[in-house]
């Protein structure tokens, strides 16, 4: 391939691209096949003559595109959403152009300066106190780890870095029992010890106990095992719970244990002021990590992650061998001190785009839109006979069942439920997907994605009306 074919296919490709969203609707929002039934149209070994690219391109449409699942869709309303938007891919494909290793200043000092900018927009987005400063990560998955290797260096003084755990002494890290199952990974691969993992109740909204929380540290240190790390979620999940932030700060400054946040999704939200009151006590709050590839139209990778002390960030991660030395080190950041990767993607760029052509306004907007639409499927399901609201609703993450009047054995509720989830997925037209709650099957949906219009949640909703008639009578 030479620079007239890139330039030829180039072209070509991003008509495609621009097709692909034009007719997003179209396609069937998750691919109805069996496992193993790409991998068997795809030859076992690489060819050893160059491909044409048209051939390439061909078997892209022919073998990948049917088994593709849509998360561009309006009707993707499964987990939550990893949103794109136009500014978000274009600049993506100058990321891949250029092809930076942001690892240090040196390695693209206007990767480095763009991102440290982006983080104080970003910061000052969101509404976290001027004490922060940030640094992207690829997920908040590691973010989360970044979180707690900071609070065992912390609390440990630097030891386990510099020799390992210590004999016989636990330490304890706590999170409610609707924590993501990044935690519980994190805490593993820690070194913590997953038994050492405290999932602590949560209240009839499905949000942390602090009164709970206080219980199990005075147990733990009653023990003799040390408290290190609370991690409180703002929007789990299961249901978007809030956990009490204010409560859990207070606990943890008592205690002096360190308080991480994963606002994974719901970090968006705090665009809008109004929204703010999710994190009251956010100033003694360590860390925090929120994903813009999750909400805020940036596509994936892209978490946001902030700390109160920048140094015991660095500290934890600091390398320093003679190859990476530059005369700058004193004045500049190295990022590759900031986390658990050396090469790292230029991500900022794709911020920068997204936040100048949308706009802070626009961005607003379109997260109150999201929220509109939410209360007025919340308010559909409420006001229903058929349908049972399952948690409270402070996104636009609507946890709800389908409860037929005079039906109230909750095994056969719960496998109504699941029949009518299995019936959604087969026919492929919507994507939700399922949690349990208080052990009660639960049918989730987010109502989030970059193209979503109000139009798309009465189709929903007309959808169910139509689906749940049809299905046959449980035992
Ligand atoms: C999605 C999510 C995560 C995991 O996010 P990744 O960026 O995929 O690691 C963690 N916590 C919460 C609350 C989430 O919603």
């Amino acid at each position: 391939m030479d620079s007239n074919d890139f330039r030829e296919y180039a072209h070509q490709i991003v008509d495609w691209m621009a097709d692909y969203f034009d007719n997003i609707e179209d396609y069937p929002v998750k691919p109805n096949i069996e496992p193993g039934s790409i991998f068997d149209q795809l030859p076992g070994q690489p060819p050893r003559d160059s491909k044409s690219m048209n051939d390439i391109l061909v078997d892209f449409e022919k073998i990948i595109m049917p088994g593709m699942t849509h998360w561009e869709s309006p009707r993707f309303m499964a987990y939550f959403p990893a949103n794109k938007s136009y500014p978000s891919v274009l600049a993506e494909m100058l990321t891949a152009t250029l092809g930076a290793q942001c690892m240090s200043w040196i390695t693209s000092p206007a990767a480095t300066e763009l991102e440290e900018q982006m983080m104080v927009w970003l910061r000052d987005m969101v509404g976290l106190p001027d004490e922060f400063t940030g640094v992207i990560q690829d997920t908040a998955s590691t973010a989360t780890l970044a979180a707690l290797l900071m609070a065992r260096e912390k609390i440990t003084d630097f030891g386990v870095n510099e020799s390992g755990f210590p004999a016989n002494q636990q330490f304890a890290i706590y999170c409610s029992s609707e924590t993501h199952s990044s935690i519980e990974k994190d805490v593993k691969i820690a070194g913590f010890g997953r038994q050492n993992l405290r999932k602590i109740q949560v209240d009839d909204n499905f949000a942390m106990n602090p009164e709970a929380l206080e219980e199990a540290i005075k147990s733990d240190l009653n023990a003799g095992h040390k408290p290190t790390c609370v991690v409180a979620t703002i929007g789990t999940t299961g249901s978007t719970a809030i956990d009490p932030l204010k409560e859990i700060a207070e606990v943890c400054s008592r205690y002096e244990v360190f308080l991480h946040v994963d606002a994974a999704y719901a970090g968006t939200a705090l665009l809008l002021p109004e929204m703010r009151w999710m994190i009251e006590g956010i100033n003694s709050v360590d860390t925090f990590v929120f994903n813009p590839h999750k909400w805020m139209f940036t596509n994936f990778d892209c978490s946001a992650f902030f700390v109160q002390d920048e140094e015991l960030l660095v500290r934890t991660f600091e390398i320093n061998p003679e190859y990476l030395r530059t005369p700058e080190d004193k004045r500049v950041k190295n990022y590759r001190d900031w986390g658990i990767q050396l090469g790292r993607r230029f991500r900022a760029l794709k911020l920068w785009f997204v936040i100048r052509s949308f706009g802070v306004d626009t961005l607003q907007k379109k997260i109150r839109s999201h929220l509109d639409i939410a209360e007025s499927f919340k308010r559909q399901i409420e006001n229903s006979e058929h349908f049972d609201l399952m948690a409270p609703v402070p996104l636009n993450t609507i946890c709800f069942r389908y409860h037929p009047p005079s039906m109230d054995d909750e095994k056969i509720l719960n496998r109504l439920n699941m029949k009518l989830l299995d019936e959604i997925q087969q026919n492929g037209h919507f994507f939700l997907t399922h949690t349990k709650l208080d052990g009660k099957f639960t049918i989730r949906v987010v109502l989030g994605n970059t193209r979503l219009e109000q139009r798309h949640a009465d189709e929903l909703w007309s959808y169910l009306q139509k689906i749940t008639q049809t299905l046959p009578p449980s035992k």
